[in-house]
């Protein structure tokens, strides 16, 4: 099998020896134990809370309400009473409003809970289902899956990958769910290629896990519009536009969605979520996290309950071995840091990643030496060095200019520099204020032409 992949990209230590044998091990949260749901864990507006404080909920009932066309809905992962409803701690570091239940360990589940046989549904109640079952982009990105899946129509679907590259260190989260539940991987795929019949769905897999590339290599040789793609271990290889381009050779154009070069990438775990959505009727109510790096007692991958916090996830495995310098929700490349455990496990908490002092350490950072190493492995082709000076001058025009915007964040710039300048931190920041600045002017124009158009309107 020919192993693809993408140009530039890095090679750091992928660090999966310490779980990827580990089965995944379902830890229950602890009864009377409150777990908190935050209305904010996808892209889009956050969903509006549909209970009261005082409710008995159960298992799989709705508890956040999407009320925007970009927005999930979010369900209870326990039975139990809604003891408050208040902004909790998010792992990305931000604040979200949340409905705190208190666990009364009988998970009780929502009677409401009922699938369907996907092969008899139009594609109007698959996209219902999948809608309605609150599924994500569980590989981080936590957007909107009906919305990804149903593009504007007269959109040509060529390719449906399922991102199975699992390219960050440290994370198995994925190749454990590819050996353990390959039957609802595939079927999941089988739905969403029913929504696009005309595409291929290609399953594509870092070539440092070849356990998962040969079960699931067996399961589709019979299934004559589902492959295999073997991929080069590399990252950001799970970048979607790097996926697209390993697998397709088609380049996604700056700004543009997958979709413009007619494919649809998602999640491993994402898929399953289709399948339990649209088969089973279960909305996304556990995750399976990765607990990992040389503090932990028990590194592991562990099916937990969405809304546990991390630290009664500790407390049932063991806790740390060595206290951890440095804790990451995610893993080393992209996740963000967090200062405490007592933060919300969310549908994209893939992983929780505690390194001890030494793994932790950074050298300081030093002045640049110009040795363009930063440009030779950016995979979107930029140059960090340059939009570096840029964030630290302010330049937010030179920085869009030279394509700042672009950035996938996705640290191998930072991981090259031999003077550990803070590349991806700086250009990371000055890209959110230069987003949020582009976004409102975006929305200043769209109210300025409505505001015209009704002008006119009121002429006539
Ligand atoms: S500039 Fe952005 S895309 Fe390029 S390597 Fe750095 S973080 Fe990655
Ligand atoms: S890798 Fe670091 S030292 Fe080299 S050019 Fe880039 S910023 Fe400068």
């Amino acid at each position: 099998m020919q192993t693809l992949t993408f140009k530039r990209g890095v090679h750091p230590p992928d660090g999966k020896a310490l779980t990827q044998d580990k089965a995944i091990k379902v830890i229950l949260p602890k009864e009377n134990s409150e777990l908190f749901f935050p209305m904010s864990q996808h892209i889009g507006a956050p969903c509006e809370p549909c209970v009261q404080k005082g409710d008995y909920v159960k298992v799989g009932q709705k508890i956040g309400e999407a009320k925007a066309f970009i927005c999930s809905p979010i369900f209870s992962s326990i039975s139990g009473e809604v003891t408050d409803i208040r902004p909790v701690l998010t792992p990305g570091g931000a604040k979200s409003l949340a409905v705190v239940i208190k666990n009364d360990g009988k998970m009780t589940e929502y009677e409401g809970i009922k699938g369907g046989d996907y092969t008899q549904m139009t594609n109007e109640e698959i996209i219902a289902a999948i809608k309605n079952g609150g599924v994500v982009g569980l590989g981080g990105a936590g957007f909107p899956t009906h919305v990804k899946l149903a593009p504007p129509p007269g959109t040509k679907i060529d390719y449906v990958l399922v991102n199975g590259a699992e390219c960050e260190p440290y994370l198995t989260c994925d190749y454990r769910l590819m050996l353990e539940q390959p039957e609802r991987l595939i079927k999941g795929l089988q739905i969403v290629l029913k929504l696009h019949p005309n595409a291929k769905g290609v399953i594509g897999i870092e070539d440092n896990k070849p356990e998962a590339i040969k079960l699931l290599s067996e399961m589709v040789k019979d299934i004559p519009n589902i492959e295999v793609a073997s991929l080069q271990k590399k990252f950001p290889q799970g970048s979607e536009k790097h996926l697209i381009y390993a697998i397709t050779k088609r380049e996604v154009p700056s700004g543009a969605l997958p979709a413009a070069v007619g494919c649809i990438v998602d999640n491993v775990d994402t898929i399953i979520s289709i399948y339990n959505a649209v088969a089973e009727g279960r909305p996304i109510m556990r995750r399976v996290v990765t607990v990992t790096g040389g503090a932990p007692a028990n590194p592991g991958n562990y099916q937990i309950r969405v809304g546990m916090t991390f630290s009664d996830l500790m407390e049932q495995i063991g806790g740390f071995k060595v206290e951890p310098a440095k804790m990451i929700a995610g893993g080393p490349m992209m996740g963000p840091t967090m200062y405490t455990l007592d933060v919300a496990t969310t549908k994209t908490s893939s992983a929780l990643l505690c390194l001890t002092p030494a793994e932790a350490y950074i050298p300081p950072e030093r002045n640049c030496i110009r040795c363009a190493k930063c440009v030779e492995h950016c995979p979107m082709g930029l140059q960090p060095f340059m939009l570096n000076q840029f964030a630290i001058r302010g330049d937010g025009e030179a920085f869009v200019a030279n394509h700042g915007l672009d950035c996938i964040e996705c640290g191998s710039c930072s991981y090259e520099c031999p003077a550990k300048r803070q590349l991806a931190q700086s250009i990371r920041a000055t890209k959110k204020i230069e987003a949020g600045k582009k976004a409102a002017a975006a929305a200043a124009a769209r109210a300025k032409a409505e505001a015209e158009k009704k002008a006119e309107e009121a002429k006539k």
